[in-house]
């Protein structure tokens, strides 16, 4: 899609926030941008930062693990991140660094046009849906992204590696049944 190559070109040279100033480089997305599920998390760590692609590293691991527990390839789905350069130290983006940053997702989520959108944790619930409570209120249940496209809040994958209890994993992977339900695409039997 071209205007999303457009929009990548001018997010590489984006200086709108603090976060420019120490990053390798932005982060725009991975995947197919023709994928009816997008998956958005909160931003870059050290590993993105560092090879120019959204959740390449040890939660990005577990992501595409949960990807190929749902019965879905890598080209199925569309991975980006709320703010598209890394935080220092990997702090959580600040309001305004997020306000600065959202028009981009916005824009490249109007050009890739998923049927569903599946928030990564409590930072990218933010983002995708304004002031909200805590992703362990909000997981689970359905909301509408921008009053259009269903979106399903789950727990980041470095959170569930922080706290890899059965029952972080069942939640997980019960958000992501909802999904595959919602996308009309078959149930595997086994779950993360
Ligand atoms: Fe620009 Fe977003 Fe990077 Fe801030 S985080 S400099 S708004 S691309």
């Amino acid at each position: 899609k071209v205007k999303l190559d457009v929009l990548a070109q001018g997010v590489s040279g984006c200086t709108r926030c603090g976060l420019h100033a120490s990053r390798t480089q932005t982060v725009f997305a991975r995947g197919n941008p023709d994928a009816e599920l997008c998956f958005v998390g909160e931003g870059p760590g050290a590993d993105e930062d560092a090879q120019g692609y959204p959740f390449v590293g040890k939660a990005g691991q577990l992501l595409d693990k949960m990807i190929a527990a749902m019965g879905l390839s890598q080209d199925e789905v569309y991975i980006a991140n709320v703010v598209k350069c890394r935080p220092p130290n990997n702090r959580t983006p600040e309001p305004a660094e997020m306000a600065s940053c959202l028009p981009f997702l916005n824009e490249q989520l109007d050009y890739v046009r998923p049927r569903v959108i599946v928030a990564l944790g409590g930072t990218a619930l933010r983002g995708l849906l304004g002031a909200v409570d805590g992703i362990t209120k909000m997981r689970g249940k359905w909301r509408l992204y921008r009053g259009a496209t269903p979106l399903m809040p789950t727990y980041h994958p470095a959170y569930v590696l922080r706290t890899p209890t059965k029952e972080v994993r069942q939640m997980v992977w019960s958000d992501l049944q909802l999904v595959l339900q919602e996308l009309g695409r078959p149930i595997p039997k086994r779950g993360t």
